[in-house]
């Protein structure tokens, strides 16, 4: 005979619906008190508990969230009543994990219900660990306590996406939530990307066995070696404070996800005694709550990206080169000085159109433009001005050195071959036109139109030659 208890406070609803119950055969147990049926059926797990809602002392959905957590209870359905249907109590029923939620005027649906619910095959009572101890209320408050605990996470984590620039802000803010919260020997991120990106926290004196141990975890062999030059895909803060040098217990790993996809996976290595509950209660928030920041974040920088870049040569468009140039002055009125800027057209650029063939046109401006940043500084900005224009700003620089620049820069473009779509090769050659600040009141426009007279002047004296305004 299955057992079922019944909690309500009424005497009259526990006599009609333990009636109504026996009378399908079940053994009844009928409490008044929520607090009564927690130690009945954490003694001796039923095979339903049927509970009114609310009632003085512990309500119904305490008892459920209660029997929930604990794992010999944790599968055992419990179905809530409630004398009225109101959507709330709906709401928190469906949120504390209730089997069902049922208004005491349908006696039919609750018999057919616990019916129902008994014939569903249940996993054996767990013997993990109970999250909670000490007398019911105790447990009780522990949980709130774990509930809350949790959604703070939660909404710390999920809140990262408003202050986060980039993946690096966001792994740096995500790092710093970690550490306060749990110790580790590192916590990394890999990215689901074309190359994907590592990201690393840990302590200084480990961030090479780090580094491995992380690359183990993760399966990211591939990565191009680290400390060459220009490697973007790996970013390590190392500013922990508590590490523990040895590392024993193997790494917590869980996959990052938003909607049907895998953005990436976090790993964390635990210190010498092994990941906690703590420890994998965090990461299990982490992986849940991070995919969306990171997918917000990813989705900015995109549409940043795609804004300000020209789509054929990768360079900066007209629109943030003017922007990059504005910030830059924004932040320091002198930085700029002296500053000279280059205005740079390819030569009889139609005639390769009109011989070979737009392909080839594009092919030529890409390869003009892979010139030209492989030669600027890093203070540097070009741009692709428009059809086969391109400008390239010169911080820091008086037109004595812009002209030696503007000298290399033609020689460059004059000695490439450019590969053309069916493999063959071009030449191609530029004129420049260059103008220089005379003080700090330029502005973008006047030293443009200044390089543009220049630059006429340029294709009027032969061509591929630099003129100075
Ligand atoms: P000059 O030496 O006087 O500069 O002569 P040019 O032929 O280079 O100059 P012109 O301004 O007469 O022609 C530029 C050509 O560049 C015309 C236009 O169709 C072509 N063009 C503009 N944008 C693109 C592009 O994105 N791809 C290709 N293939 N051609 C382009
Ligand atoms: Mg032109
Ligand atoms: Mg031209």
């Amino acid at each position: 005979m299955a057992k079922v208890i019944l909690v309500d406070d009424s005497a009259s609803a526990r006599k009609l619906l333990g009636g109504k119950l026996r009378d399908e055969g079940y053994e009844v147990i009928e409490v008044a008190e929520a607090t009564v049926a927690a130690e009945k059926a954490l003694a001796e797990p039923p095979a339903a508990v049927v509970t009114d809602l609310w009632m003085p002392g512990i309500s119904g959905l305490q008892l459920c969230r209660l029997l929930r957590s604990e794992p010999a209870t944790a599968h055992v359905p419990v179905v809530l009543l409630t004398a009225s249907d109101d959507r709330r109590s709906r709401f928190w029923a469906k949120h504390a994990g209730a089997t069902a939620y049922v208004t005491k005027g349908e006696i039919d649906r609750l018999l057919a219900i616990v019916a129902e619910s008994l014939t569903v095959s249940r996993p054996a009572p767990s013997t993990q660990a109970s999250p909670t101890r000490g007398s019911i209320p105790e447990r009780l408050s522990q949980l709130l306590d774990i509930a809350l605990y949790e959604s703070t996470i939660a909404g710390a984590v999920r809140a990262l996406s408003q202050t986060s620039e980039d993946v690096e802000a966001l792994w740096a803010e995500m790092a710093t939530l970690a550490s306060d919260v749990i110790g580790y020997r590192w916590v990394a991120l890999v990215t689901e990307t074309q190359p994907p990106h590592l990201y690393i926290h840990t302590h200084t004196a480990l961030a090479e066995p780090a580094e491995r141990e992380a690359r183990d975890a993760l399966g990211v062999h591939k990565l191009p070696e680290r400390r060459k030059e220009k490697d973007h895909t790996l970013h390590l803060i190392s500013d922990l404070r508590a590490v523990e040098a040895e590392w024993a217990a193997a790494p917590v790993q869980q996959a990052v996800r938003f909607g049907g996809s895998v953005l990436g996976q976090i790993a964390l290595s635990p210190g010498r005694r092994g990941a906690s509950s703590e420890d994998r209660r965090f990461m299990a928030i982490a992986a849940t709550e991070l995919g969306g920041p990171l997918r917000m974040v990813s989705l900015m920088n995109e549409s940043r990206r795609l804004a300000s870049t020209d789509s054929l040569t990768g360079l900066f468009n007209r629109r943030a080169f003017a922007h990059a140039l504005e910030t830059a002055r924004e932040r320091s009125q002198n930085a700029l000085m002296p500053f000279s800027m280059l205005l740079i057209d390819v030569d009889h650029f139609k005639k390769v159109n009109d011989t070979l063939g737009h392909d080839a046109g594009d092919a030529v401006l890409q390869g003009v433009a892979k010139v030209l940043a492989s030669m600027a500084r890093k203070s540097d900005v070009v741009a692709r001005w428009g059809g086969e224009e391109f400008v390239v700003a010169l911080p820091q620089t008086a037109e004595a050195g812009a002209r030696i620049a503007a000298e290399r820069v033609r020689r460059a473009i004059c000695d490439a071959k450019y590969p053309l779509p069916n493999g063959e090769g071009v030449q191609a050659t530029a004129s420049i036109g260059l103008a220089s600040a005379l003080d700090n009141a330029w502005s973008i426009e006047d030293l443009l139109q200044r390089a543009d007279k220049a630059l006429y002047s340029a294709k009027n004296r032969g061509r591929n030659r630099v003129e100075t305004a």
